[in-house]
């Protein structure tokens, strides 16, 4: 395994790499004073020499020593140890192909690295597909790849357009931090009795939409602009990425989902990935035998406190008031669980720590203000949907999201498309215009719909 230290390192790295016929590389971040970098240490090293992986190279970076690495990967890494599959372009260039995540075990992280790079090799070796490039003429950008993007991209691409989908910074989107869908139909095994994996789902869901034509850009959107034409009404699209990349299209799919909200309190940014999370699922195994608090009172709250207890000795849900939004079933479910306990009435206002986080301090029935001490903080508070590359293009609603035709009231409604918008040829879809359902298996819904709406636009501009 390679240790790299700089940015001269990580090249002279991938040149030698790319002229011996390599093409995947795993990189892993870590410090040397982190507890969960230790324990992945050998997990890591034993995966390294694992004979099914022969062809994917792997390094490693001490975090504390390469802050001109992290920003030159471009990417976030909010907590360590953090774990990124890459792919060499050339002797000079590497992309990063997905965010593997942070502590997992072998035959998790071997099954991630093994989709992965088995789906891309086929795609880099001519993936099967069906011909259709005779007939293929309008191009069509679909922002985002959860079930909504993927959805459209399946539909979009069947239908005999020229689909890109961007993957965004999050590839797979939110379903692919939980751990088991259980209501997704047909994603179920009947022999076990138990749901799918949502990483599993949505990589299945980006293969199927591959395998009829849809291309993938591993970046995310940064502006869409809407190009008039000379009467002022149609037009078309000019889509730029992360990289400052600039593609026009015909038609655009915003499925860009929503993400993870935080307390918003002050300091808190100093403590993201130091004690204080987003994800249960994502970060919970860093808290095996310690004392966690998780704040919300919505399913996904309940959820995760769950889902905490598999590590945690003791899990407070901390929530604002005595009125939870979250399911009956969830909700009883939550406080049946014998290391869950409740915390009505309480607003966290401060996170205190050194390093990391150490405590909170939380008032509670709007009057008594005491210190909780604690060794992790979770929130579970809901999302807000990603809309900032979305500019003033579209209108929102008041809290943030994007509003399609068929929201609108009925009379509007008369030959509108309805995942259209006000602007023809933009289509929206997903979590980040539905604040009301935001499931799997609506959001793929919304993407089958916003991919009709787009093919008969096309078939009639
Ligand atoms: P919700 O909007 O349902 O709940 C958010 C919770 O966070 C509310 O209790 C809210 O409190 C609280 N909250 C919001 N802002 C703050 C803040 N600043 N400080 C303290 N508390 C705050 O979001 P969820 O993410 O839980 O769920 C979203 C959707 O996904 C729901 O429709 C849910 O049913 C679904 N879901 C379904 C699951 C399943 O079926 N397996 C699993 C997870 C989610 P208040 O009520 O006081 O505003």
């Amino acid at each position: 395994m390679t240790e790299i230290a700089s940015i001269d390192q990580i090249n002279s790295f991938v040149d030698t790499f790319e002229k011996s016929g390599g093409y995947y590389f795993v990189v892993k971040f870590y410090a040397p004073w982190c507890g969960p970098c230790k324990m992945m240490k050998s997990i890591y090293e034993n995966i390294s020499t694992d004979s099914d992986l022969k062809d994917i190279a792997f390094i490693s970076i001490n975090r504390d020593l390469a802050a001109e690495l992290i920003s030159y990967f471009g990417f976030q890494i909010p907590t360590i140890p953090r774990f990124f599959l890459c792919k060499v372009i050339d002797s000079e260039k590497f992309e990063i192909v997905s965010d593997l995540g942070g502590s997992q075990s072998k035959s998790k992280m071997k099954e991630q690295i093994l989709n992965l790079t088995g789906y891309l090799t086929e795609k880099k070796e001519g993936i099967k597909k069906i011909n259709m490039n005779e007939t293929k003429k309008h191009r069509v950008a679909i922002v985002g790849s959860g079930p909504s993007g993927l959805t459209a991209g399946i539909y979009t691409a069947r239908a005999a357009l020229d689909v890109t989908i961007y993957l965004g910074s999050q590839p797979g989107g939110q379903l692919t931090t939980t751990t088991e869908i259980e209501n997704f139909p047909f994603a179920w095994n009947v022999q076990t009795n138990t749901g799918v994996d949502g990483t599993e789902l949505v990589t299945v869901m980006q293969k199927q939409a591959q395998f009829f034509g849809a291309k993938i850009e591993q970046s995310t959107v940064t502006s869409v602009e809407f190009n008039k034409n000379k009467n002022g009404n149609h037009g078309n699209f000019t889509v730029t990425d992360f990289y400052g990349e600039k593609q026009n299209y015909d038609g655009v799919i915003i499925a860009s989902g929503a993400s993870a909200r935080y307390l918003g309190i002050p300091g808190e940014e100093k403590y993201i990935g130091r004690g204080y999370h987003s994800c249960a699922t994502c970060d919970g195994s860093f808290y095996k035998d310690k004392i966690v608090a998780i704040v919300g009172g919505g399913d996904s709250c309940m959820e995760e406190a769950g889902f905490l207890t598999n590590f945690a000795k003791k899990v407070y849900l901390i929530h604002r008031s005595e009125n939870f939004r979250a399911s009956k079933i969830m909700l009883e479910r939550a406080k049946n669980t014998p290391k869950i306990e409740f915390m009505t009435n309480c607003v966290i206002s401060e996170i205190i720590g050194d390093k990391k986080v150490e405590s909170v301090t939380i008032k509670r029935n709007d009057a008594e203000i005491f210190n909780f001490v604690l060794d992790g903080l979770f929130v579970a508070i809901g999302h807000d949907p990603n809309t900032k590359f979305v500019g003033n293009l579209l209108e929102t609603d008041n809290a943030g999201y994007l509003i399609p035709n068929g929201r609108k009231p009925i009379s509007e409604r008369a030959n509108i498309y309805n995942m259209g918008t006000v602007i023809p040829g933009l289509f929206v879809a997903g979590d980040v215009e539905d604040s009301v359902y935001r499931q799997a298996i609506t959001a793929a819904g919304d993407g089958c719909r916003a991919a009709i709406e787009m093919e008969r636009y096309l078939a009639s501009s």
